[in-house]
């Protein structure tokens, strides 16, 4: 729910779109190793930005790099050691770099750096290392003995049969975040939220003792501390904060959040960067809710930040906080497209194909920022989210709102970064089509999210006395059906074009075309041979794809079918003979799917499910992954960021700051650690 993974993007739109970007020959493509592919991002709209701004930006991006130490220690105890070590071999390396051993070294060397440590972002399991045992040892022997990274009381020969263990060993620290419930999820997971040997059992016990049922407005417990036993065998926690662990990099945080708050733009973001301060120097949880409000409240600021101890997936129980930091500034371009929809949202439910009885009289349209990121750091860097939705604690979401935000120059490079992999080539059924999605698919895919998110699941409503559960183990997939139907009908309408949203009234076309195509074919990719379709996206996808293609058959334009499945040169193809009929079938079934929502028809929402969402079709399967299988699309892909450079006076004052994207991947983690080493000698 907080975060907006982009798993979609990587194998549904890959290859499809390119919207002008700030710069027509800005390098995306960075480096390519292992399953990782790195990438860049534009910041369009810095030049917009006072002066004063971008210091501002500058100051929360220093704040971001110095907490980069913390991360690394939370995803194990070894981690920071290691990227030392790992460092000083590759930067005195003085062999030839052609070899397989140093060639796999570097490939492994580039993994921890973007893993924040020895385990894979995702995954969580440990990386395997390629190259030799004896490489590693002989060339950690060539480093001065003065120069090693030595723990308290450890001999050179210590460290290296230790961390020779945890390097090369599988079954040692094997994984990140156990999830495997029949174990101690605590005591076998390798992250650093729990000392040694302290099992899930007291875990749970310490925090039941600590929480009272009947408050309202909970602490967030365990989210700042790692727990670790006393020598009398009962626990503590160690807070995360000035006087406790991780203060170098904390006093280093606050060092800089200090100076952003000097340059605030108003006093509702002065006030929440003061609260953060309080609670970074004090570790109070009560002090965090303070901040989370007054962060939550504060929806005029352009320049906006996250920077803490905020998601949980890293901790096996869920409790503790992986240290992040987003750094961003308001898409004035794009948070002025979804305001205008939000402000004709009454428009929308009116005039849609939905009976009467189930629309909403008044309806509230959500108005979600769109954003671009400045500064990626910590648990959010280089792997990253497209969106976020903060903060995390339910009674402040309930009480106060939450922030809802779209990445788009993150999105935007993914999407830049896509173009050109053969995607196209292979799946998309003729140039005419491929040229106009390659136009038109980037802005009707960002709108079908915004016309989603702000209208689709905000319409509608339930009939008096109808249980909102009534859709049971189905109502996640057919919620997200209705959304996605809303907004799939409301592209084809001319009053995007009336509102000045899009420039070409068949813009809409780019969009559906993608949506039959992954609904149909290539969103079963993601699935193993002989599994059904489970999850509650994939299983709206088919459904509505699905059922346009059979309730289309001899519904179009000369009595041909609406949607197709061809062949071509023995691959199958997705071909759509009528577009506008094709919107009409999808206002007939988001009528339907409304209606079974509205009425709680729970037989009715079933029925489809099985019918359209559920199975897959062999063959057509076993062809998409072959053909999928041909293309050169990285698994997963993360960012570096720019390097932002004070301008200053002759006093030695800021008086502006500079862009640029100078650094290669290696380049940026070696200056990382050079100069936010906060943790580390
Ligand atoms: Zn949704």
């Amino acid at each position: 729910m907080k975060k907006i993974i982009p798993t979609l993007i990587i194998t549904t739109m890959a290859g499809l779109h390119a919207q002008a970007a700030v710069d027509p020959n800005f390098n995306y493509k960075v480096d390519r190793f292992a399953d990782i592919e790195v990438l860049r991002y534009e910041v369009p709209e810095f030049d917009r930005l006072t002066p004063e701004q971008r210091i501002m930006l500058y100051y929360l991006g220093q704040a971001a790099q110095s907490g980069r130490d913390i991360i690394w220690d939370q995803n194990g105890k070894y981690n920071l050691q290691i990227r030392q070590l790992l460092e000083k071999i590759y930067t005195n390396y003085q062999g030839n770099r052609d070899t397989a051993d140093f060639k796999n070294f570097e490939t492994y060397l580039k993994q921890v750096w973007f893993g924040n440590g020895i385990h894979h972002h995702y995954s969580t399991d440990k990386f395997t290392p390629a190259f030799s045992k004896e490489f590693f040892q002989t060339e950690v022997a060539k480093l001065p003995v003065e120069s090693l990274p030595l723990e308290a009381g450890e001999t050179p020969q210590q460290m290296i049969e230790k961390l020779t263990e945890v390097i090369f060993n599988p079954a040692v620290m094997a994984k990140r975040v156990n999830q495997d419930g029949t174990q101690d999820v605590v005591a076998t997971s390798a992250g650093n939220f729990y000392g040694e040997g302290v099992t899930q059992a007291e875990v749970e016990q310490y925090y039941n003792a600590l929480k009272d049922p009947n408050d309202e407005t909970p602490i967030s417990y365990g989210l700042n501390s790692k727990i670790v036993k006393n020598p009398d065998g009962s626990l503590k926690e160690e807070v995360y904060c000035l006087n406790g662990l991780y203060a170098p990099a904390i006093s280093k945080i606050i060092y800089w959040l200090d100076k952003a708050k000097d340059v605030a733009e108003n006093d509702a973001q002065k006030a929440h960067i003061t609260a953060l301060i309080d609670y970074y120097i004090t570790g109070d949880l009560r002090k965090f809710d303070e901040y989370s409000i007054l962060w939550a409240e504060d929806t005029q600021s352009d320049v906006d930040f996250v920077n803490g101890f905020i998601e949980s997936y890293g901790d096996p129980l869920g409790m503790t906080g992986s240290w992040e930091s987003y750094v961003n500034f308001r898409n004035n371009a794009s948070s002025q497209r979804t305001k205008t929809i939000s402000d004709n949202a009454q428009w929308f439910e009116d005039n849609s194909p939905v009976d009467k009885r189930f629309k909403k009289e008044k309806v509230k349209g959500v108005s979600a920022k769109v954003i671009n990121a400045s500064m990626l750091a910590g648990d959010a860097y280089p792997a990253t989210a497209i969106g976020i939705n903060l903060p995390n604690s339910n009674w402040i979401r309930a009480q106060h709102g939450s922030k809802s935000v779209t990445i788009e120059n993150i999105t935007e490079a993914y999407d830049m970064a896509s173009h050109g992999n053969g995607f196209n080539k292979e799946f998309v059924i003729d140039e005419a089509t491929s040229d106009h999605m390659d136009k038109y698919l980037y802005i009707t895919d960002m709108l079908h999210t915004d016309l989603h998110e702000c209208l689709g699941h905000a319409s509608g409503k339930l009939l008096p006395g109808v249980d909102q559960d009534a859709l049971k183990e189905n109502g996640s997939a057919l919620e997200e059906a209705r959304a996605d139907l809303f907004a799939l009908y409301y592209l084809a309408d001319p009053k995007l074009l009336e509102l000045g949203i899009l420039d070409n009234p068949n813009a809409y076309q780019a969009e559906y075309y993608k949506y039959m195509l992954n609904g149909l074919m290539t969103q079963l990719n993601r699935i193993e041979l002989g599994n059904n379709i489970e999850e509650a996206h994939m299983r709206n996808r088919q459904l509505i794809a699905q059922w346009a293609l059979e309730n289309g058959k001899k519904k179009g334009h000369g009595g041909k079918d609406v949607v197709e499945l061809v062949k071509k040169g023995g691959k199958t193809f997705v071909k759509i003979n009528d577009y506008p009929a094709l919107r009409n079938l999808f206002g007939t079934l988001l009528s339907e799917i409304q209606r079974i929502k509205s009425e709680g028809d729970y037989k009715a929402g079933n029925d489809l499910i099985q019918k359209y969402a559920v199975k897959i079709d062999p063959k057509l399967h076993k062809e998409v992954i072959e053909r999928y299988s041909t293309l050169d699309i990285p698994p997963y892909r993360g960012f570096i960021n720019p390097v932002y450079t004070p301008i200053l006076n002759d006093k030695g004052e800021i008086t502006d700051v500079t862009i640029s994207w100078p650094e290669n991947y290696v380049e940026q983690m070696l200056r990382l650690s050079r100069d936010f080493s906060t943790l580390t000698k």
